[in-house]
């Protein structure tokens, strides 16, 4: 068996490989590039979508699902296998990332700046869904020669890693690995010793806080922002993240850490996500399914408000008194949280709170840096509310949870981080005598 990376080598985005055994082929994952490299969108995948035998999906990021549908335009027509409710989460994500395609066209066009044709349209997302083969965690199934089983990989709802077994190998490729102790979804399984191990390492070089110090710092901002009758900002991504936000606001609300005052959830997606989960409790942790069966939304901050038309949306801004709004997009690349930054940049009572990855040379990472005017549409906008970051909220496994993950493994090929990030865990690793392998896209690495 050989599995060969196609996409995420070296970045965090992307992630796309093949696993062969004979001429069966599985495709492990089909993301979007996101951010810096989303021109590599266009690119061709590198191999024959037609001639692969199935697809396995670890989780409904679009990172790890955005161009499954370019799978289909160019031909493949195999299964596409997910835990239930991966599945079902991949169906307003896609829907989205349709959306947010065709507005970008219609944008460009409009600024005499028209783009290339799209790589895929909505009939391919309609055959997509026909290939949807639900694939419950435990259980076996076959694909040509090799044996599929997904495991809980704790980062989403439904998130699995994938273990594959054939020749009489095995392979274990990683996903994303979710942080654990994070009260929302129940912590990550372990792997079984594996004759390669293919892994994301996002964090491959940092630990992250622990949640209970991210959560006193939480608190004690956001209850200084309310009482002194501003507004609270933070842009959020519409899956886990926004709902990791509201399960806590509630939590810290009832524990009177924080004044119950309005939260608006202002995303179409988020929203409809949020909706979602209602759907998907067995997928939780023990608190929060407890929460569930004593008939209580965890995820209902007392005074919550939905807005999902555009007009309820700018009516927030002009609403006196205190409230928190989350809107999208995560990495301020558009969407509503636009319109707040406009209105709430230059009130000094309000403050911005980063919860999240923000990419180079983007509005959230000027925020980040301090910068006293940002240039939003075209317009300049001092920066007189407050910025903060608090980066403990991350779905993602720190290092010493990766490593921890790993241990034991003797082959690691290692994907899905920044250079400086697997270029550290590499070195971790050659010192526990482990085989640190970096995935080069296109390389096959035997299994
Ligand atoms: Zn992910």
């Amino acid at each position: 068996m050989h599995v060969t990376p196609f996409g995420a080598c070296g970045t965090v985005t992307g992630s796309c490989h093949l696993a062969t055994s004979g001429d069966t082929g599985v495709i492990l994952d089909c993301g979007l590039y996101q951010g810096e490299h989303e021109r590599r969108n266009a690119a061709a995948f590198g191999f024959d979508a037609a001639a692969a035998a199935a697809a396995v999906v670890t989780h409904a990021h679009l990172d790890h699902i955005g161009r499954l549908p370019q799978l289909v335009s160019d031909g493949f027509s195999g299964p596409v296998l997910a835990t239930p409710a991966t599945l079902q989460l991949m169906e307003p994500m896609l829907d989205d990332a349709l959306k947010v395609m065709t507005e970008d066209r219609r944008r460009a066009k409009k600024g005499g700046r028209p783009m290339g044709p799209p790589s895929w349209q909505a009939d391919d997302l309609d055959r997509l869904r026909d290939l949807f083969i639900p694939l419950d965690y435990y259980s076996r199934h076959a694909i040509g020669s090799l044996t599929v089983e997904l495991k809980n990989a704790g980062h989403l709802p439904g998130s699995a890693f994938v273990q594959l077994e054939g020749d009489d190998k095995r392979l274990i490729y990683s996903g994303d690995l979710g942080n654990r102790r994070k009260e929302v979804l129940p912590d990550l399984d372990y792997a079984a010793p594996a004759d390669l191990v293919l892994t994301e390492s996002t964090y491959g070089d940092r630990n992250h806080k622990p949640l209970q110090e991210t959560l006193d710092e939480f608190a004690t901002l956001v209850d200084d922002v309310l009482r002194s009758g501003g507004k609270v900002i933070i842009p959020s991504f519409a899956l886990e993240r926004t709902q990791e936000l509201l399960f806590y606001i509630r939590a810290l609300e009832r524990e009177g850490r924080i004044p119950a005052e309005p939260v608006f959830l202002d995303s179409p997606l988020a929203i409809e996500v949020t909706r979602l989960y209602a759907s998907l409790r067995e997928e939780f942790g023990l608190k929060v399914r407890r929460l569930f069966d004593r008939g209580v939304d965890p995820f209902r901050p007392k005074h919550l408000t939905i807005t999902k038309h555009v007009e309820d949306s700018k009516r927030i801004n002009y609403r006196p008194g205190p409230a928190t709004i989350i809107a999208g997009s995560g990495m301020i690349a558009g969407g509503r949280i636009m319109h707040h930054l406009i209105h709430h940049l230059g009130d000094e009572r309000s403050c911005i709170i980063i919860v999240g990855f923000q990419p180079r040379g983007g509005i959230g990472r000027q925020l980040v840096d301090g910068r006293s005017t940002i240039r939003i549409w075209g317009r300049d906008h001092n920066v007189d509310a407050r910025v903060a970051t608090i980066g403990g909220f991350s779905g993602h496994a720190g290092r010493d949870q990766l490593l921890d993950w790993l241990s034991g493994q003797p082959r690691v090929a290692l994907v899905h981080g920044e250079d400086t990030a697997r270029g550290s865990i590499a070195d971790e690793l050659t010192k526990r005598d482990q085989e640190p392998i970096l995935g080069v896209a296109g390389s096959p690495i035997d299994v």
